[in-house]
């Protein structure tokens, strides 16, 4: 994507990234901050977290908060019990970057483990949802809120191997466009962001042979990150971008 922001594009916008520890979250995290706007870092292991806080620090931009929960077992109840703790500390959220994921067992589907199934919907799509639920009122308070969540390509299309990872996509999917239908008529936009092949952590282990350097880092993605959280995408709504467009999934360039 060609987009050039202007360096405050995200001025007096606070947004919340969740998988905001490492690869592309950590880089969201960074860049939003980095654009002007306070940023609420979400992730499961606090040492992590605090260390991109301090990095943001250390560039002398706004502080960022930050708040550890595991979304392998949050429940309802925890989700509102952070946003209850958000609300004591700003006025509303201008954004949610929904990123955190997991991969689970990329095999077949009468192999894969029903536990490691569950346990990728309960990251990729439950916590999600309840986060959202909980979050929903922050957002509504923005005059311009924008809630993203993070796809996939198989989760527009299934591919053999791909199983509860792909089902928990186009979950999202199903989500997001729910959620877009239902809040045209109010201050809130609801996409998806698919990174398309990435170089990080999640991207190496279920590519473990592919040549890493062939792939875009986080960083070359965030022009789309960055428009779809500032006001120069307020009209989009119910739509799937993809931050490589002319990339072919589920190999490397
Ligand atoms: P990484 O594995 O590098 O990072 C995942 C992030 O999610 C980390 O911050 C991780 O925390 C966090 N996370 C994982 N489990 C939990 C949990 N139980 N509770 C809270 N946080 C958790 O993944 P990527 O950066 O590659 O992926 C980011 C998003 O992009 C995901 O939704 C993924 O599905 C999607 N995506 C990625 C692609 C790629 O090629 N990389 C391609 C298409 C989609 P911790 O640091 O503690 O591990």
């Amino acid at each position: 994507m060609h987009y050039q922001p202007q360096d405050n594009l995200l001025q007096n916008r606070i947004i919340l990234v969740t998988g905001a520890s490492d690869g592309i979250g950590r880089v969201a995290a960074l860049t939003y901050a980095r654009f002007g706007a306070s940023v609420i870092l979400l992730g499961r292991n606090e040492q992590k977290l605090r260390a991109v806080a301090g990095e943001i620090q250390s560039h002398g931009l706004l502080p960022a908060h930050w708040f550890t929960l595991d979304l392998a077992t949050a429940t309802p109840e925890e989700c509102h019990g952070l946003a209850n703790k958000l609300a004591t500390l700003v006025p509303r959220l201008d954004g949610v970057l929904h990123n955190a994921g997991i991969l689970g067992d990329v095999v077949p589907m009468d192999k894969q483990n029903p536990e490691t199934w569950q346990a990728v919907m309960q990251v990729n799509v439950n916590a999600t949802f309840f986060l959202t639920q909980a979050l929903l009122p922050l957002l509504l308070k923005s005059e311009s809120g924008s809630l993203v969540f993070t796809t996939s390509s198989v989760g527009r299309q299934g591919r053999a191997g791909w199983g509860a990872y792909a089902a928990s996509k186009f979950a999202t999917e199903g989500m997001m466009q729910v959620l877009a239908e239902e809040y045209k008529q109010h201050n809130l936009r609801v996409n998806c962001i698919n990174p398309g092949g990435t170089r990080t952590a999640m991207r190496a282990s279920a590519f473990p042979t592919e040549d890493p350097s062939k792939l875009k880092t986080p960083r070359d993605l965030m022009p789309l990150y960055l428009w779809l959280m500032g006001d120069d995408s307020r009209r989009k709504t119910g739509m799937s971008f993809d931050a490589q467009p002319n990339r072919k999934p589920g190999i490397s360039e």
